[in-house]
């Protein structure tokens, strides 16, 4: 199937545009999304009797991407994502697709507890109102300006408007300030006054736009949801056993395709009918259709020719460095460490740490026996220079604002670091219109589908969604091409 650049195609393996033989689907890429798309394609192929070959492409040696865990001792470091949020019901279709139910972990409930540094100290975020008035988070005035947000009017303008201006003009500055900037920084390390709300916070923007107010429109879903009218609300957050890079593997594992990793795609081109996929080395694999499954960098980079209006846009996304680094404590942490999902840190409260996750408290099967692990994030759009630290460095970093943090007296017994030098894709403002442009230009090119997180949500359920609809979308274009079994 592949051809090597000096030697002319055997005849089985001729470009497959004729149709006349197999239709070839290429996925670039073995994160949650590349995944999700060729075992979503795959099955689409077989159930419609389509003479579909679905070949996955992943430079790493391993599947997974950004989902990747590291085993050691006992421990179970999640090097990126901890977890995904139910709210995607794709993602269960996905886990009940290849069998994963029995090892689906859900977070226990210390999740529900989350906590923001401020004023000098760790402060529980209630979710329950009464609570959270009494919590200190806010001042009296703060709390007065949050409770005129139903008599806020609406934006209608249609305007672009960055998350912290929106949380500023609805709620108060302090609400922007203390508790949203946060928030955008342990979400997306990035900054709140540069994101765009409607394409970071896209429900944030339909509420305003039903309701004409937050509060309105929470109220409005409660009555519905005791009526019945609306399903109960889901966000809990789950894993699994192995940590969260088992879904990506067994959908490897259990769908009708090829998988190659250590195969780094360097570039797709047009041919007069679909595409040609070449790889590092030379080779390269003609192809029917494409979905690009890589990080926004990297598909601007394989579509200069193919597409480059797409290429364009997606170069201009920033991905700041984020390092995540492990630490492994003995039981005596526990005394110090509240039970929660884990505490936010603004800027400018003096540390470096853009927040901690309680991985241990959330997922106990992520700790040594008698342990508790955590995970402390830094870097991010603040503080870019955070790559050009080696991993010690990162890591002593960690363990000091921890040791303040939480008056820790212990050194932790498991300490391990990895860094993303480009981790999340940041949706600045503009955002919006950037995702337009890119799908005017790809329904110029038919055959080539962008999966992945850069452009319709940052998280692991919204990646593998966006991979489930390319997937979809790409058999929907070779079914009346590609011959019938
Ligand atoms: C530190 C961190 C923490 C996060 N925490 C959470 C969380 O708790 N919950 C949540 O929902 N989301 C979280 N996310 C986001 C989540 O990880 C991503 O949305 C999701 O994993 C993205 O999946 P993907 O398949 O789109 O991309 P990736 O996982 O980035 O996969 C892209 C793949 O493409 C491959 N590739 C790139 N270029 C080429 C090439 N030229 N040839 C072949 N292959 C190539 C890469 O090697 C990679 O395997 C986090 C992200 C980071 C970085």
């Amino acid at each position: 199937m592949v051809e090597s650049p000096s030697s002319a195609a055997p005849s089985s393996l001729k470009p497959s545009r004729q149709f006349q033989s197999r239709a070839r689907l290429v996925v670039i890429g073995g994160g949650i999304s590349g995944t999700s798309a060729a075992w979503t394609a795959a099955r689409e192929a077989v159930k419609q009797e389509l003479d579909v070959e679905t070949l996955l492409l992943e430079k790493e040696t391993v599947l997974g991407g950004k989902a990747s865990a590291i085993r050691e001792d006992g421990w179970l470091f999640e090097t990126g994502p901890l977890g995904y949020l139910d709210n995607e019901p794709i993602v269960d279709e996905l886990v009940r697709g290849v069998g994963l139910e029995e090892e689906r972990v859900p977070a226990s409930d210390a999740s529900s507890h989350r906590f923001v540094f401020l004023d000098g100290r760790l402060k529980e975020v209630a979710s329950h109102p009464v609570r959270f008035l009494a919590s200190g988070l806010l001042s009296p005035r703060a709390l007065l300006r949050a409770a005129c947000e139903p008599f806020v009017r609406t934006k209608r303008d249609g305007l672009d408007e960055s998350v912290w201006d929106f949380a500023a003009r609805r709620l108060g500055r302090d609400v922007a300030d203390r508790l949203i900037h946060p928030m955008v920084l342990g979400i997306f390390a990035g900054d709140a006054k540069r994101l765009s709300l409607p394409s970071a916070f896209p429900i944030m923007a339909e509420l305003e736009r039903d309701h004409g107010s937050l509060i309105r429109a929470q109220l409005a879903r409660s009555r519905a949801r005791r009526r019945g009218t609306l399903p109960p609300r889901r966000s809990s957050l789950f894993s699994f056993r192995d940590g969260l890079e088992t879904l990506p593997r067994r959908l490897s594992e259990r769908g009708s395709f090829e998988t190659r990793t250590a195969c780094v795609v360097l570039t797709v081109t047009r041919r007069e009918e679909g595409f040609l996929v070449v790889l590092e080395g030379g080779a390269s694999i003609p192809a029917d259709s494409v979905i690009v499954a890589s990080e926004g960098f990297s598909a601007a980079s394989l579509l200069a020719d193919a597409a480059p209006d797409v290429s364009q846009a997606l170069a201009e996304i920033s991905y700041p460095p984020v390092y995540v680094i492990a630490l492994g404590y003995g039981a005596e942490a526990k005394r110090s460490i509240p039970r929660g999902f884990g505490a936010l840190i603004p800027r400018g409260a003096g540390f470096r740490s853009l927040g901690v996750t309680w991985d241990g408290h959330l997922f106990p099967g992520h700790n040594a026996e008698d342990g508790l692990l955590v995970r402390v994030l830094l870097g991010g759009t603040f503080d870019p220079e955070i790559a050009k630290l080696d991993e010690n460095a990162a890591a002593a970093i960690a363990e000091g604002e921890m040791q303040r943090l939480f008056a820790l007296s212990v050194a932790p017994r498991f300490l391990r670091a990895r860094l993303w030098r480009q981790a999340i894709p940041q949706y600045e403002l503009g955002h919006g219109a950037r995702v337009q442009l890119v799908d005017e230009a790809l329904a110029r090119t038919p055959g080539l589908f962008l999966a992945g997180n850069a452009l319709h949500g940052t998280a692991f359920g919204k990646a593998a969604a966006r991979g489930v609809a390319c997937g979809e979308r790409a058999i929907v274009w070779l079914a009346g091409r590609a011959p019938k079994k």
